[in-house]
């Protein structure tokens, strides 16, 4: 099964998990009260539901039994936050209608009977949601990536409190065995998540590989060559795996440069912050557990003609491939944009490979060096790509370039299905 045809049935599940409580959820009363009490109940259980998906896909080793293409998972991880988060905070605000309460009903705690620690437990979900959400919504500019990445993780801490407030609070699961089953469901699910994210954790499902040397290309920017433990991985050009240093360390993805048929694998990074900048400093013989691969980034290109690979930088790696074993009468056109040629990584080996069909662009002219100055544009793209809308496009480097290159190409009639995009966030 393809990875579209995938995503797409779990869109279908995720539907039916939001339509099933209304095969349980029932009307108490028809008047208002009732009304917006079955409303509130519907709008929790629906939140509920999206942030559940949230958790089941946001974990790697589900997902990639799902998908490869981790950025379209991702998309739809943010999404069922969103969505999932602003369902959930609806909720309280229909309860304290049908109860007549006052707007902190459902944010001061109360624990003087058991309906209300029960309601307590939907209050520390809500805590914890809205801190996410001032974290993302408000904050998340403002605060480098790691933090707000380490904040948001504590959403899934709202997941057992919200499980616990529903049965508690909810006169309808009492008396429905449906409501029983869903609920019993969500747990086993979680479980079997969980088991599969400590299986991550502990690098269960990862490949280990050893260094075997690095080098630095270009300043700051250092090439790995790393030799498999044992099982060997076997990437796609374009797909990317996630490198751990350390046994419980971060993950950071790096797109593979190449694999061999021992199964060697070859990334190139550039030094951004802190997890690169340790990267920088690791001795061959370091032991690195890898997972993957993921992406769908260049899948296309098989199937078209007229490659344009527009790459910024370091956004060279998941095209390096590509070009380097490309045949005479189907070499590419690559429009490499850099601020110096110093910086430029594997610039030897490109000019090599692919004479002028290499297009370099710089922020000031090189003394003898040919080429362009200046950002990516309308008039460049022009100037070397006769029929623009008869080509196809893939893109990678960073954020601005990309999207002044999508603008200059849907500028120029570029159809959008024929142009690929691959940014180095996620
Ligand atoms: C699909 C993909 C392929 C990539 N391929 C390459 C490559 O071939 N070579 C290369 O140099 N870089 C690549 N990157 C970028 C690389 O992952 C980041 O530069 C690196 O993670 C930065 O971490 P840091 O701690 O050094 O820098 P930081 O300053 O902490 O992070 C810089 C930025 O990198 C992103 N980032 C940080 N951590 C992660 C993470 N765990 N997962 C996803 N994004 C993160 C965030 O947008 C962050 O703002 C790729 C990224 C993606 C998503």
């Amino acid at each position: 099964m393809n990875s579209s045809t995938a995503l797409r049935i779990v869109q279908i599940l995720i539907l039916v998990t939001l339509v099933i409580p209304i095969a349980f959820v029932s009307l108490s009363s028809t008047d208002p009260s009732g009304i917006t009490l079955y409303i509130s109940a519907l709008l929790g259980y629906a939140g509920l539901g999206l942030l559940i998906w949230m958790f089941i896909i946001g974990s790697r080793s589900v997902s990639h039994f799902i998908s490869r293409d981790q950025i379209a998972i991702n998309k739809l991880h943010q999404f069922l936050g969103k969505y999932g988060v602003l369902l959930i905070f609806l909720h309280p605000l229909f309860v304290v209608l049908s109860y007549g309460e006052s707007a902190f009903y459902s944010l001061v705690p109360d624990v003087s009977t058991e309906f209300q620690q029960h309601v307590t437990m939907g209050r520390i979900a809500l805590y914890i949601l809205l801190v996410i959400w001032f974290s993302s919504a408000i904050l998340r500019d403002k605060i480098s990536y790691r933090p707000w990445r380490y904040l948001h993780y504590i959403a899934y801490a709202s997941l057992p409190f919200a499980l616990l407030h529903a049965p508690g609070v909810g006169s309808t699961y009492i008396s429905s065995s449906i409501a029983k089953i869903y609920v019993y469901t969500i747990v086993v699910v979680l479980v079997g998540v969980l088991l599969l994210r400590v299986r991550e954790w502990f690098n269960l499902n990862s490949y280990r590989y050893t260094l075997v040397s690095r080098k630095e290309i270009t300043p700051r920017t250092h090439l790995l060559h790393m030799k498999p433990a044992n099982e060997k991985l076997n990437p796609k050009k374009g797909q990317f795996v996630y490198l751990r240093q350390t046994f419980f360390g971060e993950q950071h993805p790096f797109s593979v440069l190449h694999h061999d048929d021992n199964g060697d694998l070859y990334v190139a990074f550039r030094q951004f912050g802190k997890y690169t900048d340790k990267l920088s400093r690791v001795r061959p013989g370091a032991s690195l557990n890898i997972t993957g691969p993921y992406g769908v980034f260049t899948k296309e290109i098989e199937d078209v003609s007229n490659i344009v690979f527009i790459a910024g930088g370091i956004g060279i790696t998941p095209f390096l491939h590509h070009i380097l074993s490309a045949g005479k009468n189907d070499k590419p056109l690559l429009f490499f944009s850099n601020p110096a040629p110093s910086s430029a990584p594997f610039l030897d080996k490109l000019r090599k490979a692919l004479g002028d069909r290499i297009i370099e662009l710089y922020r000031d002219k090189p003394p003898r060096s040919r080429g362009e100055v200046g950002f990516i544009s309308e008039d460049t793209i022009k100037k070397y790509v006769k029929k623009p809308d008869e080509h196809t496009y893939f893109l990678c480097g960073p954020p601005n370039m990309i999207d002044a290159a999508r603008e200059a190409l849907v500028n120029m009639h570029v159809d959008v299905d024929k142009i690929h995009t691959e940014e180095f966030r996620l």
